[in-house]
This record gives C-alpha cells, structure tokens and sequence, in this order.
C-alpha cells in the first residue's frame, strides 16, 4: 500500500465517519419525536371506543338487522380525526354452518389519511374486523349478545386511537396510510377478502398491512404478542419484532411455521392470497371468552392494548415514514385539501378538513378567475366532504379554493 493511498483511505474513514453521526443524530431526533408520540396514547381513550362498540350489543353480521350502524360510527370517529372515511359495502348470499341461509350487505370502513411529500406510489394499510359472534360453545346456539370487546373491538380501538394521534399532532406520513374495518370476518372473511381482491384489480401497491385481531386479553404480567407471518413476508415480521420490543413493554413471538396456523384465520390471509405482504398482531394468551357474550370489556387489559397501539405506530412510522416537519407545525398539515378523482370527467369528491365551528367558503373559479361555483360551508365535525358534479363544465383547468378565516388552499382540477 502506498502513501497517497493510505491518505485516500484515511479521508474516506472520515467522511463515512461524518455519515454515519450525522445519521445517528437525525435517527435520535425522529426517536425522541416517535417517543412523544407514543406516550400520548391513551388506555382510557382505547375503552372509550371497545366500550362504544361493545354497547350496540350486537356486532354479528348476520342477526336482525347489519352492522351498518356500526361501520357508521367509525366512519363518524375516523371523520373526526381528519381521515377520509366512507363506507364500502357489499352484498352477499350463501348458508352460514350457524344461522342457515343469509342474503345480505355488508358494510366495511374504507378512510384515507392522504400523504405529503410521497416517497412512492405504495401505501400503508392498518385493519382489523368490526364484526363478532357468540354460541354456546356446548349447545351451538347463537347467543343474543356479541359483545366481541377483544374480538375484535380492541383491534379497532388501535385503529381509532392511531387516528386520534395523527389528528391531535398534526401528523402525516410519506405515504397514503389507509384505515379498514372490516365487516363479516367471522363468517370467513368476507370483508377482507371482498378488500383484498378490490385493491388487486385495481393495482394498488401496498407497503405493508397491519393487522390486530384479539390484543387486549393479558392476564398476568408477562406480556407477550404474537406476530403471526407470512412466506412472503418474513422481513417484515422480524422488523416487526424488533420495532414491537424496542417501543414496547412487550415481549414479541415469532411463532415457528407448526405454531403458526392462525395467521390463516384472520384478515392478514385475505391480504396474503391476493399477493400482498401483512403482519398479525394477537395476543399471546388466548382468551377463554372467545366467540361467547363473556367477551366483555371489563376483560381486557388496557395498559396492554395501549403498548399493541404504540407498536403499530412505531410500525407506520418505519414503513410509511412521519413527516417531522408537520409533526411540529400542525396547521399545515390541517389545510391539506384532497380532490379525487383528478382529472375528472363528472362527479369530484373535495375532501377538506374545517376547524370546528368555523365557517369556510368554497369556490371553483375558471383560469381567467370568474367564479363558476361558490357556497359557504360550517365545519361541524371537523371535516368536511363535498361532492360536486362537473359533467356540464367545459374540458380545461379549474382552480378550487376553499378559504377559511385561518387559511386559504388552492388546488387545480383537471376536466376531461
Ligand atoms: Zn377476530
């Protein structure tokens, strides 16, 4: 080895060692923003919400009236909280091995909580069923309650309580993070599958889908989550771990292949078989509730759901990536407007979330400025969806606007 190259050597040492700090330094910063985070999740806020579905008394698909009701709620609670949520139904008819012949619609929860600053095309995908069921475990005879608060309120609850955050922090992530509820998981995941095959058709890139059926039975104080995987996605079930023990007081289980059967008896499979990768979230101990009207909210340990919750935080945060800058300055990330489709060739979707009880205007202007549409709007619930037909308007560019007393956004549609 010569001199010079020595001193090549040398520098290069230096400059991967300058990296390498600099790395580090950005790392601690995201670290200690993510620890913020999860430290405002919240036990009682995550029994509000299983306390909330356990209180329709029902949530089997099939029984005298659906679970529209429900998905309705957590269309409500995810509105709420800046997400654009809609229902997504379905209709179906088979012979259930319990209840007999059904002919029905199912009613799942679709939200959106847009990206900035998109890394790429994919998007991350957190769902857990809203459905349940109970029999007598002896007789088989369905019983009037299903309560379902660990199957599968809970998983819900994380779902609702992630949104809360975001919404409460101004938070956004790097890519589209969507929300799903699913209807007719127990009948053998209907509203999974229905989902799955949807997203496959239509191209969708999905990142990762986190899915939590059962995390909130923890008896005893060794806590301990299952991480049910997938052959197509043994990386992310590691990383999964690692992210689980490191944000968590809990202690992750990668089961081994003859223990892990379950991961085929939850909506991550649905996922799995149309070809997307997913990781299921379960709780280590079983619950002996399970599918009866004993499967009630008293039974659950929230402290434990509440570290579930900072797991699948920490987990959109790794694969969908927070948006630091927005974290801080949360009035930008509330005047995020979203115009779907664009372009357009009739009926447009504006989503926009309004402070509450303020007022905004809304107007589309052509590209000389004259006023085509205006109307006023009073942001109640936080959010606010406007659907506007615009087959009778002419081909070409139009600007829509909304401006409230805090700020104005502007966004170009596109008529076909
Ligand atoms: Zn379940």
């Amino acid at each position: 080895m010569n001199n010079l190259e020595n001193i090549v050597k040398r520098l290069l040492i230096i400059v991967c060692m300058i990296c390498a700090i600099g790395e580090g330094s950005l790392h601690a910063q995201n670290d200690i923003h993510i620890e913020n985070l999860l430290s405002q999740i919240n036990a009682d806020s995550l029994l509000r919400t299983v306390t909330d579905l356990q209180n329709f008394g029902s949530r089997f698909a099939l029984r005298d009236g659906d679970n529209q009701q429900v998905s309705e709620y957590l269309v409500q609670r995810l509105q709420k909280y800046g997400v654009m949520a809609e229902l997504n139904s379905f209709h179906k008819s088979g012979d259930y091995w319990l209840t007999g012949a059904y002919d029905q619609t199912f009613y799942n929860v679709r939200g959106v909580l847009p990206a900035v600053n998109a890394i790429d095309d994919s998007l991350v995908l957190i769902g857990a069923h809203l459905d349940a069921i109970s029999y007598d475990h002896e007789t088989y005879m369905p019983q009037e309650n299903a309560p379902g608060a660990d199957d599968n309120a809970s998983g819900v609850a994380v779902m609702i309580e992630i949104a809360r955050i975001c919404h409460e922090n101004g938070l956004r992530f790097h890519r589209n993070v969507h929300f799903m509820a699913f209807d007719g998981e127990e009948l053998g995941l209907f509203g999974s599958y229905y989902d799955a095959q949807k997203r496959y058709d239509e191209g969708d890139k999905i990142a990762v889908m986190l899915n939590n059926d059962m995390v909130s039975y923890q008896p005893d104080d060794n806590w301990r989550l299952m991480l049910h995987w997938y052959p197509n996605a043994q990386d992310i079930v590691s990383r999964a771990a690692e992210i689980c023990a490191q944000y968590t007081n809990i202690t992750p289980v990668v089961p081994p292949m003859s223990e892990n059967a379950n991961a085929a008896c939850s909506d991550s499979y649905a996922y799995y078989q149309s070809g997307f990768r997913a990781v299921f979230a379960m709780e280590y101990t079983f619950s002996l509730s399970y599918h009866t009207d004993c499967d009630v909210a008293d039974s659950n340990n929230y402290a434990y759901l509440a570290d579930v919750a900072r797991y699948n935080l920490a987990m959109l945060n790794e694969y969908a990536g927070l948006d630091d800058a927005l974290g801080v300055e949360t009035h930008k990330a509330e005047s995020q407007m979203l115009v779907s489709p664009n372009p357009v060739s009739d009926r447009v979707m504006v989503w926009c979330p309004i402070p509450e009880n303020t007022t905004a205007t809304f107007t589309i202007t052509d590209m000389t400025g004259r006023v085509l549409l205006q109307q006023k709007i009073c942001g109640q619930t936080g959010s606010h969806y406007e659907e506007m037909d615009l087959s009778g308007f002419p081909p070409g560019i139009y600007l829509c606007q909304l401006r409230t007393n805090v700020w104005t956004n502007t966004m170009k549609i596109v008529k076909l």
